[in-house]
């Protein structure tokens, strides 16, 4: 599993899981890579991927600078309330029920839970579709 920080053609940044490097070049090269923000198909990879922690003593990088990054924070922010309001909260039994709507074994329907990172990648490999649900930090206002 490798994730990977992207932007878009309107300069939209969003990170996403693919299960190797090779997955994502693949799936860029058949232009099935969309912004998670506007659904634009120019997808590239942002130069600097901020990283995830994997653990408590690892450094992710983080920045507050940019004059955009308040107004995608409320992008996201809306995105998680909509789905938060709208699906299925399925909890950890995400990849099962993903699964199940994928190969239509259920109506499709939105859901939203939680996954392991092994679950993530099995589904990635039967090709499930799915996104990570952005997970915000409290406002400090
Ligand atoms: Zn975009």
């Amino acid at each position: 599993m490798i994730q990977y920080s992207l932007h878009c053609s309107k300069g939209h940044r969003y990170d996403a899981w693919f299960k190797n490097a090779a997955a994502f070049d693949e799936q860029q090269a058949r232009g099935i890579v969309t912004c998670a923000v506007c659904g634009d198909g120019a997808i590239e990879k942002a130069p600097m991927a901020p990283a995830v922690a994997r653990t408590d003593s690892e450094k992710v990088s983080l920045s507050s600078s940019h004059p955009d990054a308040l107004k995608f924070r409320e992008l996201l922010r809306a995105y998680r309330q909509k789905v938060t309001s709208e699906a299925d909260y399925v909890g950890d039994r995400f990849a099962d029920e993903a699964r199940k709507i994928h190969f239509e074994e259920v109506e499709a329907r939105g859901i939203y839970g939680e996954a392991t990172r092994d679950e993530v990648a099995g589904l990635i490999e039967e090709g499930v579709e799915f996104m990570p649900l952005p997970d915000l930090p409290e406002e400090h206002n």
